[in-house]
């Protein structure tokens, strides 16, 4: 396994991060042990960073994983805006993970210069917490490019998520080459980068080979690469990826014909509340009903924190 200091912050990361939504409740639905045995396997592979949200619901997952590994680096994610909700999130986090520091703490899908003012009191309270050594680095998580724009002129923002992928699928408002130009300034100023859906939320599986070169090949202004994995071929086959070594053809093949889809139920009520949420519009109500158009999903998982009726789900 390859690692890489995060930025300028002190933290060293492998260049696999192990993305823990997929086996949350809105995906895969592992139990904590479930969860536990991949990131054994993980560990046990040279992976030491391991990613989650408030929202993922999967901080019983990433404590147990910290049982196995005391050492774990984590990030994790929050939508508050104001300090109340910084602070109710911050003490979430670490009651739920069982430990008094948390690694990384970001703010959750950040999409513009304007939502990185609108979270000021929160990003203040973060800053606040970090000098008292309850989180050692922060920063946001983002789909937008204009995002980027407006972290590079927040240096205090020491760690930034975005998406990108070879094919730019999810990015909200531009390409892969425009989120990369932005990627390669912040990460010259110092600003730790970790990579977002470099399978573009499942899409990129047919070209799984090409997409993990396009990322592997970004050695020089991304630090590491947050990958969601449910199987323990999943893990052996990205650790070996991750390590330069040649991962077991029939695995790759094995992999490769797993399509992952968004699953809309019956009991949808049609209230719109996931059209709302989804910044790739991908959803739009037809009868009554959600619906999906899958060439323009990314597989994130936001319409499914929205929805009231528990109604949707990656399967
Ligand atoms: S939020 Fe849930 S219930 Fe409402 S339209 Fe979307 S899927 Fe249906
Ligand atoms: S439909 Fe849902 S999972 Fe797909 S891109 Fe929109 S918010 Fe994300």
């Amino acid at each position: 396994m390859i690692y890489h200091e995060l930025g300028k912050t002190g933290i060293t990361v492998s260049k696999l991060c192990f993305g823990s939504l997929t086996m949350g409740p809105f995906q895969r639905d592992l139990t904590p042990a479930q969860g536990a045995a991949l990131f054994e396997r993980a560990f046990d592979l040279g992976v030491n960073f391991v990613d989650t949200a408030e929202i993922y619901g999967t901080y019983p997952h990433v404590r147990e994983a910290i049982r196995l590994k005391p050492d774990l680096i984590v990030c994790s994610k929050s939508y508050a805006y104001d300090r109340e909700g910084a602070e109710r999130s911050l003490i979430k986090a670490l009651s739920g993970i069982g430990r008094d520091y948390i690694d990384v703490f970001l703010m959750h899908e950040q999409e513009s210069i304007h939502t990185i003012r609108g979270h000021r009191e929160a990003l203040e309270y973060y800053i606040e917490m970090m000098r008292k050594g309850y989180i050692r680095a922060v920063g946001l998580s983002t789909h937008y490019i204009a995002c980027m724009d407006g972290a590079l002129t927040h240096p205090e923002l020491q760690v930034l998520f975005p998406l990108i992928n070879k094919r730019g699928i999810g990015i909200a408002d531009g390409t892969s080459d425009e989120m990369l130009e932005r990627i390669r300034l912040a990460h010259a100023q110092g600003r730790g980068i970790i990579a977002m859906k470099p399978l573009g939320g499942g899409h990129l599986i047919s070209e799984r080979e090409e997409a993990l070169d396009y990322i592997l090949n970004l050695d020089d202004c991304v630090d590491t690469i947050a990958i969601g994995m449910q199987s323990i071929s999943e893990v052996e086959y990205n650790c070996a990826r991750f390590s330069g070594e040649t991962p077991d053809p029939a695995v790759a093949e094995e992999l490769s014909r797993k399509k992952r889809r968004l699953l809309i139920q019956e009991w949808c009520q049609g209230c719109g509340a996931c059209v709302a949420a989804c910044h790739n519009h991908a959803l739009h109500i037809e009868n009554g009903r959600a619906v999906v158009d899958p060439d323009k999903c990314a597989l994130c998982t936001y319409c499914a924190r929205a929805c009231p009726q528990f109604t949707i789900k990656v399967i």
